[in-house]
């Protein structure tokens, strides 16, 4: 059992990972390494003075499936019940789409119907039967549809879905690594629809929480919280406080070497820390660029894990309605390949819309795969021409032509992870290695297994049962 452990990086996965080590009754002494002066990553959230939040991370959890139950017990085990209630805020399903996918389904058929040269079919069983001859390949080619119209919905369905998730194009992602719940169910039933009802939480052990048959009776697709996603790692801070883990902030991890006792010299601006075993929550590339010279074979399997840069640009407008009901709308790449789409922000957490009078809040994603192409280099580009390219999106899109009433944009830059061809080998090759080399390593984070802030969780939640047994 390990005295001292180092988590490295201060995002949601590094601080679920300190959260998981300090409530073991084994735990040891936690020490997180972050490099920003600032706790969470990419959650992050702009609060106004009336009361109006802005997201330009993610701004949803979803409850369903194991692990949205696991953030839901994480969640009520940091706030406690009361500070739960008072702080959750979550959106029930809208009355005319029962899952996002087939809300994705109804704009995207909005989407052709606006092209007229595809003959679309109409009817709803006509619309499912096109998404589940859905079939996939051992680790890419989409589907094979039986007819021509499914073929071009399927196809643009699953475009979406990468924009929509991954911000990446579907030709260079795998469906393995990026969506391993279809994968499986098609691998066990030959359709995804199917094998995903089939496949639904069976033989799962059952968790259960106030919290998590709130979620259920009441229906919540998604929940956040009162002030902004962020209110999560500012808990969850407050929590390590108490625990007596060690928070350093502006803390760059800059090299790691093994120390004659076996254990890991983690190098930093000033100093050095010594820790027994170390929790890595950083981005892959940053990780390679810490380890020593020995442990190339590791360093090139995470090189090969890159990410794309997204443009957030939230927008707030007084006095205007939304055109149509929704949390938002995908744009397939062959529409506009640099709009992702635009989140419909009031509709999911109206609570979050302030006090100054009615608003609409709204976010329009840029670039992801398509970045460069279409806008630039990330590093340089001009928040001005951002800022007009999504108010033409607005404009466009939902008919909004007043002058949004506040505009922030942010350049997030290498933000999500790219799970593409082949990146469940450099997974695996990663992980053999750590066991060969019996090193005192564990890689968790979105780089690997899961980009949501619920995947992230329940990484970090797998890394500390493994190190300590259960937490
Ligand atoms: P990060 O947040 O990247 O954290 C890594 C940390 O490591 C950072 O704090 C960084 O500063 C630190 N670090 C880097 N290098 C060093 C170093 N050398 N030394 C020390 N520290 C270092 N998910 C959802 O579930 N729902 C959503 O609605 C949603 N929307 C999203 C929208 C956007 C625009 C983005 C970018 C992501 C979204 N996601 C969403 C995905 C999810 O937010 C992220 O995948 C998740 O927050 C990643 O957390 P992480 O801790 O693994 O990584």
């Amino acid at each position: 059992m390990p005295r001292t452990v180092a988590v490295l990086g201060g995002g949601v996965s590094g601080l679920s990972a300190c959260f998981y080590l300090s409530r073991s009754p084994q735990a040891p002494k936690v020490i997180l390494l972050e490099s920003s002066s600032r706790l969470g990553g990419w959650i992050s959230s702009t609060r106004t003075e009336d009361g109006a939040v802005f997201e330009h991370g993610p701004r949803g959890v979803r409850p369903a499936g194991n692990v949205g139950k696991n953030t839901l017990l994480m969640v009520f085990a940091t706030f406690g019940l009361l500070l739960a209630e008072v702080f959750l805020i979550q959106s029930i399903p809208l009355p005319q789409s029962k899952t996002s996918q087939q809300m994705a389904i109804q704009s995207l058929h909005k989407n052709l119907q606006g092209r007229r040269s595809i003959p679309l079919p109409q009817s709803n069983p006509t619309r499912q039967m096109a998404i589940q001859s859905l079939i996939m390949n051992d680790d890419n080619s989409w589907f094979v549809p039986h007819w021509r119209e499914s073929e071009e919905l399927a196809d643009i369905v699953i475009d979406s879905l990468c924009r929509g998730v991954f911000a990446g194009d579907c030709r260079a992602l795998s469906v393995r690594s990026c969506f391993p719940a279809l994968f499986q169910a098609e691998r066990a039933h030959r359709s995804v629809i199917l094998g995903m009802t089939l496949a639904g939480g069976k033989g799962a052990p059952a968790l259960d929480s106030p919290l998590i048959r709130r979620a259920k009776e009441e229906r919540w697709s998604q929940w956040s919280l009162r002030g902004g996603m962020q209110t999560l790692p500012e808990a969850l801070e407050a929590f390590l406080k108490q625990r007596g883990a060690e928070i350093h902030r502006d803390t760059p991890v800059k090299r790691m070497e093994r120390t004659a006792s076996g254990s890991w010299r983690i190098m930093l601006d000033d100093g050095s820390i010594e820790a027994d075993h170390v929790i890595s929550a950083l981005p892959a590339k940053a990780l390679a660029a810490s380890l020593p010279a020995w442990a190339e074979p590791l360093s090139r399997e995470l090189l090969n894990i890159r990410a794309v840069s997204v443009a957030v640009v939230n927008l707030a407008y007084g006095n205007v309605g939304l055109p149509v009901m929704g949390f938002g709308h995908l744009v397939p790449s062959f529409e506009d390949n640099a709009l992702l789409g635009i989140v419909y922000d009031s509709v999911a957490f109206p609570e979050q819309d302030g006090s100054g009078g009615p608003a609409i809040r709204l976010t329009v994603m840029l670039g992801g795969a398509w970045f460069k192409l279409g806008l630039g280099d990330p590093d340089t580009v001009s928040h001005a021409m951002l800022l007009s390219c999504a108010k033409a999106a607005v404009k466009k899109h939902l008919g909004i032509h007043a002058e949004p009433s506040r505009a922030i944009v942010k350049v997030q830059k290498a933000c999500i992870p790219q799970y593409e061809i082949g990146h469940w080998k450099h997974i695996e090759n990663a992980a053999t290695y750590l066991v060969q080399q019996k090193l005192p390593l564990s890689l968790i984070g979105a780089s690997y297994e899961g980009v949501s802030v619920n995947d992230c969780i329940s990484g970090a939640r797998a890394a500390a049962v493994k190190l300590l047994g259960q937490t």
